[in-house]
């Protein structure tokens, strides 16, 4: 049941998580409907002068807080059921951060590696162009995810730009931009950072020092590669790492510290497949490897009851949205494994778009380092609040259950200012 649907474990969080929350059973059941699921068909002339059709969607999960907030993934396995789950996640996201956005998610379902560039940017500007009704600067504000970037962000600006007659406030329609193209110094890398400042929140707390660490990393993408440069500063030891090609380690040392070439070798290559330092495993003994933290980076129900009961870590922190499936929870709990969930992990992409969409929206441009330490200071708040909850008199609490216990306390508040 849960392979198939990825917004099914969103509702059996909601289940779960709701049972620790005082706001009222209206509150709860709102938040398990989007507002809206949009779906558009375009064609779109290639290249060679052929007409494809293409399908793509945005669901608009909640915009109690403020604008639908959210990015677009381009898949091939894109489905409206993920788009539902990933955009109540950015609702709960957005929530628990306490800014003023709601939830949103999109994709569009091609294999962008069947295109040429030129082709890429068609098909992207079109897609812009079909979303044009629903989206904008104060109505829902998409960003990058899987498969897109900062390049596929500015040519969809450009075609939002000229749809709403040049109208200045809509170069903050999208977020995730260029910095030549109104884009946020600290965006590109503010997932990766997020994940790092948990793992260093986590050792804060519980008195561990960083470079006595170690973990496994699942990813090396966005948020992945960022999130390990991040780690190499903090002197954390890698000890696997995986992509799509397959699961690695060191091929002579214990561990990997050649970051800055992998991150290199991974940006030509388009993978980090064929890395001379690196030596293939099986996925077997990449889950089971002893470390402090697993990093699942990657995508969605990577850790499920099938390797669960492989992993021998302290703790999980979700760089990408929902990789522990809901029943692979319960078994790490059991055993004192935390999870730092995704809407806690990974919400540092969110936070930074926001400073973004300010900085858009006021016509200021914001130091790197006044983005990345605003950015630090408020996810260290928000973990340590979420980490009070956890530990509080009235027994263990599930870091997973106590950021959705603020998320649905400040969606409350917000609901009572309307
Ligand atoms: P990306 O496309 O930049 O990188 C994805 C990485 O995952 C690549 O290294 C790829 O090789 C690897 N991968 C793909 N399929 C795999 C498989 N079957 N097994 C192992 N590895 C596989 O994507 P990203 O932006 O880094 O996003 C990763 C996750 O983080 C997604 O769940 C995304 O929703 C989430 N996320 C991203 C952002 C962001 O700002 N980019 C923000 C919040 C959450």
């Amino acid at each position: 049941m849960i392979k198939n649907s990825l917004f099914k474990q969103v509702e059996m969080q909601i289940k779960r998580t709701a049972k620790y929350t005082t706001v009222s059973k209206n509150i709860v059941d709102m938040l398990k409907y989007p507002n809206n699921e949009i779906t558009v068909n375009f064609p779109v002339t290639l290249e060679n002068g052929e007409q494809q059709m293409f399908t793509g969607y945005r669901v608009q999960h909640n915009n109690i807080l403020g604008p639908y907030k959210g990015g677009l993934r381009y898949s091939p396995h894109v489905n409206l059921d993920e788009c539902k789950a990933l955009a109540t996640w950015m609702t709960f996201k957005c929530a628990l951060l306490n800014i003023p956005l709601g939830g949103g998610k999109g994709g569009l379902k091609f294999n962008k590696n069947d295109y040429s560039k030129n082709d890429l940017k068609l098909i992207s500007e079109k897609y812009s162009e079909a979303l044009f009704p629903f989206i904008g600067p104060f109505r829902d504000i998409p960003a990058p995810d899987m498969n897109t970037n900062s390049e596929i962000m500015d040519w969809m600006t450009s075609i939002n730009l000229r749809m709403s007659n040049n109208n200045p406030l809509n170069i903050a329609t999208f977020t995730g931009k260029s910095i030549n193209n109104g884009g946020s110094l600290g965006r590109a890398e503010a997932t990766g950072f997020g994940v790092s400042e948990m793992y260093k929140n986590y050792c804060k707390v519980y008195d561990i020092k960083p470079e006595n660490t170690s973990y496994i990393l699942q990813g090396f993408g966005n948020v992945g590669s960022n999130a390990a440069l991040f780690l190499n500063k903090q002197n954390a030891q890698l000890l696997a790492v995986a992509d799509h090609t397959g699961f690695y380690k060191h091929s002579k040392s214990q561990f990997i510290s050649e970051i800055d070439d992998l991150v290199e070798y991974n940006k030509k290559n388009k993978s980090i497949k064929g890395f001379p330092l690196l030596k293939q495993i099986d996925d077997k003994e990449f889950w089971s490897i002893k470390c402090t933290f697993v990093i699942p980076a990657a995508l969605e129900c990577q850790i499920t009851l099938d390797n669960v009961g492989l992993l021998d870590c302290k703790c999980i922190i979700e760089g990408a949205n929902g990789p522990v499936t809901s029943d692979a929870e319960s078994p790490l709990l059991d055993r004192y494994i935390d999870v730092i969930p995704d809407i806690l992990a990974n919400s540092g992409g969110v936070l930074v778009s926001y400073y973004e969409w300010m900085q858009n929206t006021k016509g200021e441009q914001w130091s790197r380092e006044k983005v990345l330490d605003a950015a630090s200071n408020k996810l260290e708040k928000i973990f340590k609040m979420v980490h009070s909850y956890v530990r509080s008199s009235d027994g263990f609490h599930s870091y997973r259950d106590g950021a959705y216990s603020i998320a649905y306390k400040n969606i409350e508040k917000g609901l009572k200012k309307k």
